[in-house]
């Protein structure tokens, strides 16, 4: 199956593709349309997924279509940096648009058509307040608007006016166009909204053409109805902008009329989804990048080695809904373990190496041993991993002076080094400052493969790797980028986590694992899950943990 085929069997039930069944029972359309409109100002997060697997989920579902519109009304904004990154992500992501690729700026000549058509009815007007006018007359949810002392222009003076601003003859911010509606409606919205505003900037594919810019409001729902958008899904903060959206396709000459259909956007602890605050994290050096793994962007969620399909299949798992909430990030990362979990090869890596000399092997001797790949899945084969006089185990997986609980390597403890033999740590060495840098240890020959023939046992199996048949690497520990639960998205900078990346330096891995395709993602034994990062440098890989073994969320769930 393709990525594409697999997604379209992972999808659920909701409301929304219960409108859309129901709509088909009653042979109200030939076809299902949907399109994921985004606005190329910044990268996709993990809630833009939310929406690309609804919109694209469903023309799949029920045979249809969804296009990939980009919402490109703001060239102050909107790079084509973003285009191409957004275009990949959802690739990545296992959804395809086919020939489906669409811009709101193919519109612009319509779209300005149909705005004289609403002047020339009496339905739009020239408004040269300020916005500081405009604002401030606006009213409140209480306070009913005033009406601007330019509504009542006649449509040759507004025509004569809106054709001036597109032609370019008015400063930024001069004057704007506006639908004249309500300015006493009850909704906002209604309160005579913006349809175009002057801005002198260059688009990334109409260029210097035009110096006025359509609002989201206008262009949004004329362009669904140019592309005969069926079923126009958006997130719970335009649920008051659909009379206005109905408005506009009502007075306006348009070849259709899509239904605006509204959902719960993804909210998630430890994270922020705002592309504002995203941006501004790239921009002030937060992060090192919008492909930084600890990023809520599909590119960082993709650098850090999270699978495609543990994004979708948490995305099934939070379901659709019509009312707002927040999820626990822990879900993620139960999707992404448990995906991993089948398909990640087995491998070892010492993080923090502490040097352990075997004092009764012989020197110069090398063993090859057998190690599993996969404990699950006897496909994925074996391979030989080097055993010698010299190794490296994990820091702390020794203590001079251990307390009760603790059964891993101290003097005079025996322990199982996985795949290999028995050891006991006979002598401790120190350097200057106290601090234990060397074990000399035995190990009993008899016990080769991890069990000793007289029965006896270990408390212990701990993973190692040879000083010499390994290799250096550097390892990246991500935790959350914040530390608040609900970070503040107006000071968010207070509640970054001051411990979000940890870098080790001095890392060793097996061989298999330095010659690991781009990618691939493996569970280092005891550790995680790591993937191998494009910082990588010919003998000295990089690699990212992906998340570590611990399982605390399911553990939460299993007790709920
Ligand atoms: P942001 O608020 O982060 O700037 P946006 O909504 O302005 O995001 P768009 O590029 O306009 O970004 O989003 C494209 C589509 O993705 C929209 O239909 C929007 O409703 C949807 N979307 C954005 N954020 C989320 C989210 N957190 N959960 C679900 N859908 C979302
Ligand atoms: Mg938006």
């Amino acid at each position: 199956m393709t990525e594409e085929t697999v997604a379209a069997a992972e999808a659920g039930r909701d409301f929304i593709r219960d409108i859309v069944q129901a709509d088909l029972d009653q042979r109200k359309y030939r076809e299902i349309v949907t399109r994921f409109p985004p606005e190329p100002n910044g990268y996709l997060h993990i809630g833009h997924a939310k929406s690309i697997a609804l919109n694209f989920g469903i023309a799949q579902e029920f045979g249809g279509r969804c296009h990939l519109r980009f919402d490109d009304t703001n060239p102050a904004k909107e790079e084509q940096e973003y285009i191409d990154s957004i275009q990949a992500d959802v690739h990545w992501l296992g959804y395809d648009w086919g020939e489906n690729l669409f811009y709101a700026s193919d519109y612009f000549d319509r779209l300005y058509g149909w705005a004289e058509e609403l002047i020339r009815k009496g339905l739009a007007y020239v408004d040269d307040q300020s916005q500081a006018e405009i604002r401030a007359n606006r009213g409140t949810l209480t306070e009913p608007g005033k009406n601007s002392r330019y509504r009542d222009r006649s449509v040759e003076e507004n025509l004569d006016l809106f054709r001036r601003m597109k032609a370019g003859e008015f400063r930024n911010g001069t004057r704007v166009l506006r639908a004249k509606i309500d300015m006493a409606s009850g909704n906002i919205n209604l309160r005579d909204p913006v349809l175009y505003r002057i801005l002198h900037a260059h688009h990334p594919r109409t260029g210097d053409k035009w110096s006025i810019y359509p609002s989201y409001d206008y262009a949004h729902g004329q362009s669904d109805a140019i592309e005969g958008i069926t079923h126009s899904i958006c997130t719970l903060e335009f649920e008051d902008h659909r009379p206005l959206y109905d408005w506009l396709l009502e007075k306006l000459p348009v070849p259709s009329t899509p239904h605006q259909y509204e959902f719960a956007r993804l909210n998630m602890t430890y994270t922020l989804l705002s592309k504002r605050v995203l941006t501004q994290l790239v921009r002030d050096g937060h992060v090192a990048s919008w492909d930084d793994p600890r990023m809520p962007t599909i590119a960082g969620l993709k650098r850090r080695g999270v699978p495609p399909a543990a994004i979708r299949s948490f995305i099934k798992r939070v379901g659709v809904a019509k009312a707002n909430s927040v999820v626990d990030v822990g879900m993620l990362e139960f999707c992404i373990r448990e995906e991993l979990n089948r398909t990640a090869l087995r491998r070892m890596a010492v993080l923090r190496p502490l040097k352990v000399v075997i004092e009764n092997y012989p020197e110069g001797q090398i063993e090859e041993l057998e190690a599993v790949n996969h404990p699950d899945d006897p496909s994925a084969g074996t391979r030989k991993i080097a055993f010698g006089r010299e190794l490296y185990i994990e820091q702390d997986d020794f203590m001079e002076n251990p307390p009760k609980k603790f059964f891993r390597l101290s003097p005079g403890t025996e322990v199982r080094l996985r795949y290999a033999y028995f050891i006991k740590c006979t002598d401790v060495v120190k350097n200057a400052a106290g601090e234990v840098v060397e074990l000399r240890c035995t190990y009993d020959p008899a016990t080769k493969g991890g069990n000793a023939p007289d029965g006896r046992k270990v408390k212990a199996t701990m993973h190692w790797l040879s000083a010499a048949q390994s290799q250096p690497a550097e390892i990246r520990i991500y935790s959350q980028l914040f530390a608040n639960p609900s970070p503040d998205a107006s000071n968010f900078a207070a509640d970054l986590n001051p411990q979000s990346l940890e870098i080790l330096a001095d890392a060793r891995v097996e061989p298999a694992i330095a010659e690991v395709s781009p990618g691939e993602v493996m569970q280092f034994e005891r550790q995680g899950y790591f993937v191998r990062d494009r910082d990588s440098a010919s003998g000295r890989p990089v690699f990212n943990r992906t998340i570590g073994l611990r399982d605390t969320f399911a553990k939460e769930v299993g007790k709920g």
